[in-house]
């Protein structure tokens, strides 16, 4: 059931923030019996980038109980993936099922609202009080945070501004982009080097390729080479589209607002034009900035940060939800054996940290590999041609389930790869 105002005054676990990282966190650790609240400012979803999943999110969802109703959704079946270069030369599609012919190598191209509003509603279902409307201002300490001073809870504001103290163990940021306690400690790094925006809008009736890439991601560098669009087929016969490029070079230096800007990439990129050539553009350009960055620890005393609280990587090979989901599933084991332990320590609440950011680490690598102007995959795979199963492997997301250690010692021998993306993991303050 969703409320507009918390029934009580204390819970085992509060989280902020109601997107994917929010909504499996909670699930998670109110299904090990705890009572957890979340609060989610918005009263109802709207609009939301992110609409391409990796196939790895199958096992999250799975442990959620929720795949029946992917199954049953409207969202629509991605088996693959297609880079296409500046040239317009095309890689053939990385088809996720090459290696394993598992269902879990099919994944879903999603309407935001919807795929968000489901997690939530599987949250409430698995006994998470939910309140919508309701915004975290602030997380309350015994002490000072930096000094060894534990969360004691939450000050919320209902929709008529009415302020209240809820008292928790444990208190999750699962707000997203908005990084409220990263920034707060100010323990949030941004990567120089991905310093990335992106514009995009949809279309209604632009091209589908047919049979089983009818749901691909298409990836196509303009003819610049400096900025790249994607193209993901959604339900209604809709298509996201968008462009990303350096900060600098999509939105400072140029004139013109972002309508402009889309039209002007656009026609750079000749294939994406022709794929939209006669469709209807049915929403307003919007722009987002996509820095990537990371906080330099999972938690602290009583806290725990999950997703894009977290950290956010580019999204050229679509990890948003995906690492969005499995924080929040490899913080809800941390949090559950602290619940039993009663041990609310930041190496406690962190013990997943290292791995969690081992696999981040991975997709980061790989980031990096399509950003480098002398590397090519086609020629990558030429030289290795063995390791085409672990570049798969890491396009469907399996860096928790699969080795890719030798992938990614050959990769950091051929690309230039800064070495940390967001500083040291600290599991103390010192
Ligand atoms: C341009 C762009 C393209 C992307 N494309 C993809 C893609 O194709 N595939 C993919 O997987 N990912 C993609 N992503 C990333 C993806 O959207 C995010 O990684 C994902 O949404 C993270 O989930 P989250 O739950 O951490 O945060 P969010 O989904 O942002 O959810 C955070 C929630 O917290 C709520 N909130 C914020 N502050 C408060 C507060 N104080 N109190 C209460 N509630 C609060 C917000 O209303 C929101 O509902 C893209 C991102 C960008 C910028």
């Amino acid at each position: 059931m969703v409320e507009t105002a918390p029934r009580a005054e204390e819970y085992d676990v509060i989280v902020a923030g109601g997107g994917p990282a929010g909504s499996t966190v909670a699930a998670l650790v109110a299904r090990q019996g705890y009572r957890v609240l979340l609060v989610e400012r918005s009263a109802k979803f709207g609009f939301k980038v992110g609409e391409s999943l990796m196939p790895a999110t199958y096992w999250t969802f799975e442990r959620l109980g929720v795949l029946d109703k992917m199954k049953a959704s409207r969202f629509v079946n991605k088996q693959s993936v297609q880079f296409f270069s500046g040239r317009g030369k095309g890689t053939a599609p990385f088809y996720f099922t090459e290696f394993d012919r598992h269902e879990s190598s099919h994944t879903w191209q999603v309407v935001r609202r919807e795929f968000d509003q489901m997690l939530l509603d599987n949250a409430a279902e698995h006994g998470v009080e939910v309140c919508r409307g309701v915004n975290m201002v602030e997380v309350l300490f015994d002490g000072d945070p930096q000094e060894g001073g534990s969360v004691r809870g939450v000050l919320i504001a209902g929709a008529s501004g009415a302020r209240r103290e809820i008292g928790c163990r444990v208190m999750v940021d699962a707000t997203g982009q908005k990084t409220t306690l990263a920034d707060r400690f100010g323990i949030k790094r941004e990567e120089p080097n991905l310093r990335n925006a992106s514009i995009y809008t949809h279309y209604r009736g632009a091209h589908r390729d047919a049979g089983i890439d009818e749901g691909a991601t298409v990836i196509l560098h303009t003819q610049s080479e400096r900025s790249w669009f994607w193209y993901i087929p959604l339900p209604d016969d809709t298509v996201s589209v968008g462009v990303v490029g350096p900060i600098d070079y999509l939105v400072r230096d140029r004139e013109g607002d972002a309508e402009a800007i889309f039209g002007e990439e656009m026609a750079i990129c000749p294939a994406v034009a022709e794929r939209v050539a006669g469709a209807r553009q049915v929403m307003p350009v919007r722009a987002a900035r996509d820095f990537s960055y990371r906080a330099t620890r999972v938690a602290g005393n009583g806290w725990a940060l999950v997703g894009d609280a977290f950290g956010f990587l580019d999204p050229i090979y679509s990890t948003g939800v995906f690492l969005a989901l499995k924080s929040a599933e490899m913080a809800a084991d941390s949090i559950g054996a602290s619940l039993a332990v009663g041990d609310f320590s930041a190496a406690s609440l962190g013990r997943h940290g290292e791995r969690f950011i081992a696999g981040m680490e991975a997709m980061r690598r790989l980031i990096y590999a399509y950003y480098d102007p002398e590397f090519s995959f086609g020629r990558f795979l030429k030289a290795y041609p063995h390791l085409r199963k672990d570049l798969i492997h890491m396009l469907v997301g399996n860096i928790y389930r699969e080795p890719v250690d030798e992938f990614l010692a050959v990769l950091g021998r051929e690309v230039a790869l800064p070495e940390s993306g967001g500083g040291e993991l600290v599991q103390e303050w010192v």
